[in-house]
């Protein structure tokens, strides 16, 4: 969290005072330098920190809120089927006039959300064993739903643009990452407009994902993925970039944080914001590529090699070696056919060579796949993404389907008094024991559990 008090005002010295400094002086990022172009305080939220909602339901997470009851062992079903329950009703108030289905993850199943359908899909296994993850997979919903309301327009967008600004497959997952990362970062500001109340479970998501994330000490990371991995810290987790990140990428930081500053304003700043950063990007890309590809002659120099070995071991192959007394061809046919062999051998890769360099562009040679998917995981909130067992599932959709879930969520919604309603089952005629009712003569050996008594 910031505290306001000590914000650093940072005087610098007039332009001209000390010339030879001047040019140095405005690549230059101090540690001290706040890079959070939006001002967003604590967590990197919007509206996160302390605003107004937090101070009046001051620790009220979904932790805190709902989950009152003991669960044994085997039931973490009837525990994750409450929690989703929960989740989806708060997904619906972040929007009633959207319609969504919420559902967990599965190995099989779908693995991500459908926004033409508004069907989201988070990562259950976050609450598989206890409820201390439940605000970040709350936030995780809550992220989705918000894909489902309003990120349509973009993808049209995308699709509209892509041919025009992509030349190859690179370009393509540059283009889609730039545009990921900057949605996320649009769509959570528009939840702090209308929902404030829950702004705290978007927090709870990105300190999840972010705070702990390793992007930032990888020493596999090439230097394109590196400049990536700098964007998406600006965007989405500024206090991310360490004082070393600051001084290598200071000219970079500058460019991008004036490129991003107004780009989540409106919808149309994001499409200017993406477009400005793709382009950006890939010139580095470009950049990269030229400082450390192979020139055209050299790579040639190669083919031409590879090709005569190649042909003369096709010729040796079939004659045996130059000198053998067996051998049937003299060596200036051995010559002649080692050339012609060689000649179209050489024809084929340079048409090879030809044809991949007009399909890839700088972007295909200085990303690596690796870096691809992780951006694209971390972009997503799914880094560590995992399923649910379908038997934990099935279970878990057979209690919906039963009379268990008797849970009235509205009500539950409203009400403020959460014992009254965190019943699972009411016990009419016996008593409540654990999440179940046994007869008044029995004793329970159960702990605590959601069922209740009707008195
Ligand atoms: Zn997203």
């Amino acid at each position: 969290m910031v505290d306001e008090d000590k914000e650093i005002k940072t005087e610098y010295a007039p332009k001209g005072m000390f010339p030879a400094d001047d040019e140095e002086d405005s690549y230059e990022i101090d540690i001290d330098e706040d890079l959070d172009v939006w001002n967003r305080g604590g967590g990197y939220t919007w509206g996160g920190g302390t605003s107004w909602w937090q101070r009046s339901y001051g620790g009220s997470s979904m932790t805190g809120m709902w989950s009152t009851s003991v669960y044994t062992q085997d039931n973490h079903a009837g525990r994750m089927l409450k929690n989703k329950g929960h989740i989806d009703s708060l997904c619906k108030v972040v929007d009633p006039t959207v319609a969504h289905t919420l559902e967990f993850a599965t190995r099989h199943g779908s693995g991500h959300t459908d926004m033409n359908r508004g069907h989201i899909v988070v990562d259950g296994s976050l609450i598989r064993l206890n409820d201390n993850k439940l605000d970040t997979l709350a936030g995780l919903a809550i992220h989705e739903k918000l894909h489902v309301i309003h990120s349509m327009p973009l993808m049209t967008w995308q699709r509209e643009v892509r041919p025009e600004l992509c030349k190859s497959v690179g370009q393509q997952e540059l283009f889609h990452s730039v545009a990921n990362i900057v949605e996320d970062e649009y769509i959570e500001r528009q939840l702090h407009k209308t929902c404030a109340g829950y702004v705290h479970y978007i927090e709870a998501c990105k300190e999840h994902y972010f705070a702990k994330s390793e992007i930032d000490v990888n020493q596999e990371t090439s230097e394109f993925g590196d400049l990536i991995n700098t964007f998406l810290m600006l965007v989405r987790y500024p206090s991310k970039i360490d004082m070393d990140r600051r001084k290598r990428h200071a000219p970079h930081i500058r460019i991008l944080m004036s490129a991003i500053k107004s780009g989540i304003d409106s919808r149309e700043d994001t499409k200017t914001c993406i477009k400005l950063v793709y382009k950006y990007l890939v010139a580095q890309a470009d950049k990269m590529a030229k400082d450390s590809g192979e020139d055209t002659e050299s790579v040639m120099e190669g083919l031409k090699k590879k090709s005569v070995d190649y042909a003369t071991d096709r010729i040796e192959e079939s004659f045996g070696m130059e000198g053998d007394p067996d051998c049937d061809i003299d060596s200036k046919m051995r010559k002649e056919m080692i050339d012609s062999l060689a000649g179209d051998r050489f024809r084929a890769y340079k048409s090879k060579y030809d044809s991949d360099m007009r399909e890839s562009s700088s972007v295909d040679k200085v990303w690596d796949e690796a870096h691809k998917r992780m951006i694209e995981k971390l972009a997503d909130f799914s880094t560590d993404f995992d399923t649910i067992s379908k038997d934990l599932d099935k279970k878990i959709k057979d209690m919906a389907d039963s009379d268990y879930y008797e849970t009235d969520i509205g009500k539950l919604l409203e009400s403020k008094d959460t014992n009254q309603v965190d019943c699972c089952k009411i016990c009419r005629k016996g008593k409540a024991c654990g999440n179940s009712c046994i007869r008044k003569t029995y004793t329970c050996s159960k702990p605590p559990g959601c069922a209740c008594n009707a008195n």
